[in-house]
C-alpha cells in the first residue's frame, strides 16, 4: 500500500460514504506504471455518485486503457468534508485507480458539463497541488485539457485549462496524447502550439480578447490568422470507435446504476433553445446488431440486470422498436429490463410500451416545454396539444400511476397566456387519467445557450422567474398538480457563465477563494458570494444575460460547431415567424453546415423498405409487428446511397442491408 493509501484510509472513516474515494471496483484498470509512457487523469468535477454515472467517461477510460502505453484514471471532486479533511491533513487530491496525487499526472482532462461546476473545477487543480492558471503552470506541471458541451463556450474559464477540445473526443484523444509524447518536455508553449494544430483543440493561449468602448466584445484576436478558428471534432461512424465492453460497477449507489449504452449521437429535432442539439450533429446512429452484442457482453461483464439506451432523444432512433424487441426476447429469461431516459411516446410501438412498463413502475416523463401551441411551433418542439394528451391517456391506461410534464420557463416571446397555456395543459393530462393519477409539472428556466438559434434572446432576470415560478405554483396548486421548480438563483449564474467571457475568470476565482463550492447543488449554493465576487470586479451580472444584437462579436464566434452563424440567424427569424425547420433525418437538409456530405452527413439504420418518418407516429406498431424478430431487415440508407455515388472506396458502417 501506497504511504498515501495509507494516509486515506485513516480518514475514509470520517467521511460520508467512503467508497467514493476507495476505487477498486469491478472493471477498472490497474497497470504496471513502469510499463507506461503517458498517465492521463480522467476528471470529473462532481461527486462520484455523478461522476461515475457519466457515459462518456466510461468510454474514454476505456479507450484509453486499450492502448499498453496509456495508462487512465478517475479523479472526481471530494464532497465537502472530504475536502476539509483533506486540508487539515495536507493531503492532495488522488485518482481512485491508483491512489496517485494529480500532480504525477501527465495529462488532467476534465469533463464540462455544467457551467455551476467551474469552481469544483478549481477546488480540484488546487487540492491537486497545480497552479490554477494555465500561465503559471511550466514544463513540470501536467497538461489540463477540458471537453464536452461548455467546451464550446469556454471563455470564462480560459485562463485556468491549457487547452480545450470540442466535439467527439474518441479520436482526437489519441491525437493529444500522441502530441504530449512527442514533446521534449522542456518548453510548454511547443506543447501548446503542437496542440493547436491538432483538429478540434482550442489554445485560448493563443488567443487575445479585446473589449469595446462600450464594454462589449471587440473580437477575440487569434495569434495566427491561419488559425482564426477552431472547428470542432466529429467521429463521423462511432461504429468504427471499438464499442464500450467493460463498464466499472460501483461499490455504491450512484444516480445512473445500470448499463448504459449510446444507441446514437446527435439530434437533428431542431428544437431551437437546445445546444446539444446543435453541438452534436449531425446524427449518428449506431449499428443495431452491434448495439445487441455489446449489450449481451456488458451484461456479462458487469452483472447488472437493467440497461439504458442513450442519446438525446433516444425514441427518435431509427430501429428502436425492433431493437428493443430484440433485447427483450433476448434476455427476458435473464430478468434483465431496458429503459429509455429520453423518449417520446408516439415513437414507441403500444407494444413496447407494455413490455417497458413491466418493469418500469416509476413515472413517465413527457417534454412540451411550453404550454401553448404558439410557443411549440417558436421554439420548434413538435408536440399538439393532443398528441400529449393522448401520449398521457395511453400511459394511464397501460397502468402508469404518474407522469411528469417537462417545462421551460421564459422561453423568447413567452407571455401570460403561455404560462396558463401551461396550467391548462396541465389539467388536460390529469383529465386524460380521469384525475386519479399524479401529475406533476416540473419547470426549469430557459437560459440561452451558445450555438443555438435563441443565442440571441434575453434571459429572465432572477426577479422575474420568481415572479413567474409564483404565478405557476399558486396556478397549479389549484388543479391539484404538483408543482417541481428548478431554483432561479442556480439558473441565473449559469446564464452569466455560459455568455460570458474572460472578465469572469476573476470572480470565479474569488468565488472559489471565498469558498464557493458545488454550484449546482441548491443547499451548497452561495449567491451572497457570487455577488460579492462579481460586485468586486465591477460586474453587473445582468449584463451577460441581455439580448444581443445580431452584429455583435459573441465570445465563441471563433468556435465552430458545424452550425453556422448565418442558418442560425435564419432559424431565429423562422422561429419568430413560428415556422419549423424541416427534421433532417426524414425530411430535406436545410444545409446547417453540419455535414459536407463527402465524409460528415447523418448515419441511420432503417428497416428495409422504410420511408421517411416511416418508424415514427401510427407506423411503428405496423412496423413493430411486422418485421420482427428477423435479424437481416435492417441497414444503412445514407451512407449506402453514398458509397454508391462515390464508387468503390472510402469507409462505410458494416451494413446489414439485404
Ligand atoms: S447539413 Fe443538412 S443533413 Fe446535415 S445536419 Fe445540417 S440540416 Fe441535417
Amino acid at each position: 500500500m501506497t504511504d498515501l493509501r495509507q494516509a486515506y484510509a485513516t480518514i475514509l472513516p470520517l467521511v460520508e460514504q467512503p467508497a467514493r474515494y476507495t476505487g477498486g471496483e469491478r472493471g477498472t484498470v490497474v497497470k504496471d506504471l513502469a510499463q507506461v509512457r503517458l498517465r492521463f487523469a480522467l476528471a470529473f468535477p462532481e461527486v462520484y455518485e455523478i461522476a461515475q454515472s457519466h457515459l462518456g467517461l466510461q468510454i474514454l477510460y476505456n479507450l484509453l486503457n486499450g492502448r499498453p502505453d496509456i495508462q487512465a484514471e478517475r479523479a472526481y471532486a471530494p464532497w465537502v468534508d472530504m475536502e476539509t479533511l483533506l486540508r487539515q491533513r495536507g493531503l492532495p487530491l488522488a485518482s481512485l485507480d491508483t491512489c496517485s496525487p494529480l500532480s504525477e499526472f501527465d495529462i488532467i482532462g476534465f469533463s464540462l458539463q455544467y457551467e455551476l461546476t467551474y469552481t469544483n473545477i478549481l477546488m480540484m487543480l488546487d487540492l491537486g497541488g497545480i497552479p490554477l492558471l494555465s500561465r503559471e503552470r511550466n514544463a513540470m506541471h501536467p497538461l489540463v485539457i477540458a471537453g464536452g458541451p461548455c467546451a464550446f463556450h469556454p471563455e470564462p474559464i480560459a485562463d485556468f485549462i491549457d487547452a480545450f477540445l470540442l466535439g467527439d473526443g474518441e479520436e482526437a484523444i489519441f491525437d493529444i496524447c500522441d502530441a504530449y509524447l512527442a514533446w521534449d518536455k522542456r518548453d510548454r508553449r511547443d506543447l501548446l502550439r503542437a496542440l493547436s494544430h491538432i483538429p478540434g483543440v482550442y489554445v485560448p493561449a493563443f488567443f487575445i480578447p479585446e473589449y469595446a468602448d462600450d464594454g462589449t466584445l471587440g473580437e477575440i484576436r487569434p495569434l495566427d490568422l491561419d488559425q482564426a478558428v477552431v472547428h470542432k471534432r466529429v467521429v463521423r461512424d462511432l461504429n468504427a470507435i471499438p464499442p464500450l465492453r467493460n463498464q466499472v460497477v460501483p461499490n455504491v449507489n450512484i444516480v445512473h446504476d445500470r448499463i448504459a449504452v449510446e444507441v446514437m449521437r446527435g439530434c437533428v429535432r431542431g428544437c431551437r433553445f437546445c445546444q446539444a442539439g446543435y453541438i452534436y450533429r449531425p446524427l449518428r446512429e449506431r449499428d443495431p446488431q452491434a448495439l445487441q452484442q455489446q449489450i449481451e457482453a456488458l451484461v456479462e461483464q458487469s452483472g447488472y440486470e437493467e440497461v439504458s439506451l442513450l442519446s438525446l432523444s433516444t425514441g427518435d432512433y431509427s430501429c428502436i422498436n425492433p431493437l428493443l424487441r430484440e433485447i427483450m426476447n433476448r434476455f427476458a429469461g435473464l430478468k434483465v429490463s431496458v429503459s429509455l431516459p429520453s423518449t417520446r411516446v408516439d415513437a414507441l410501438s403500444p407494444h413496447i410500451l407494455k413490455e417497458i412498463r413491466r418493469v418500469r413502475k416509476t413515472g413517465f416523463t413527457l417534454a412540451p416545454e411550453a404550454g401553448s401551441q404558439r410557443l411549440r411551433d417558436v421554439i420548434q418542439k413538435e408536440y399538439k396539444e393532443e398528441e400529449l394528451v393522448e401520449a398521457a391517456r395511453l400511459l394511464f391506461g397501460l397502468g402508469w400511476k404518474s407522469v411528469k410534464l417537462y417545462f421551460m420557463l421564459g422561453l423568447p416571446s413567452e407571455t401570460e397566456e403561455d404560462l396558463f397555456g401551461i396550467v391548462d395543459l396541465c389539467r388536460k393530462v390529469s383529465a386524460a387519467g380521469k384525475h386519479r393519477c399524479q401529475v406533476t409539472a416540473s419547470v426549469s428556466t430557459f437560459v440561452p445557450k451558445p450555438h443555438t438559434p435563441f443565442q440571441w434572446a434575453a434571459q429572465l432576470s432572477l426577479e422575474e422567474t420568481e415572479a413567474r415560478q409564483e404565478l405557476l405554483r399558486r396556478e397549479l396548486r389549484r388543479s391539484g398538480i404538483q408543482f417541481k421548480w428548478h431554483d432561479a438563483r442556480l439558473s441565473f449564474l449559469e446564464g452569466v457563465f455560459a455568455r460570458g467571457e474572460r472578465r469572469l475568470a476573476a470572480p470565479l476565482l474569488m468565488a472559489y477563494r471565498l469558498g464557493c463550492r458545488f454550484d449546482g447543488w441548491t443547499d451548497k449554493f452561495r449567491l451572497d458570494l457570487w455577488q460579492q465576487a462579481l460586485a468586486a470586479h465591477g460586474i453587473n451580472p445582468d449584463f451577460y444575460l441581455r439580448r444581443r444584437l445580431l452584429d455583435e462579436s459573441l465570445p465563441w464566434d471563433h468556435l465552430d460547431s458545424g452550425v453556422s452563424k448565418k442558418w442560425l440567424q435564419r432559424d431565429l427569424a423562422k422561429a419568430f415567424a413560428a415556422t419549423l425547420t424541416p427534421d433532417c433525418s426524414v425530411e430535406r437538409c436545410s444545409y446547417c453546415g453540419a455535414c459536407d456530405f463527402k465524409t460528415v452527413r447523418n448515419v441511420t439504420y432503417h428497416l428495409n423498405g422504410a420511408k421517411g418518418a416511416d418508424h415514427r407516429g401510427p407506423q411503428v406498431d405496423a412496423w413493430a409487428q411486422a418485421l420482427l424478430p428477423e435479424h437481416n431487415v435492417w441497414g444503412t440508407r445514407q451512407w449506402q446511397l453514398m458509397q454508391e455515388k462515390r464508387g468503390a472506396g472510402g469507409r462505410s458502417p458494416k451494413s446489414k442491408r439485404v
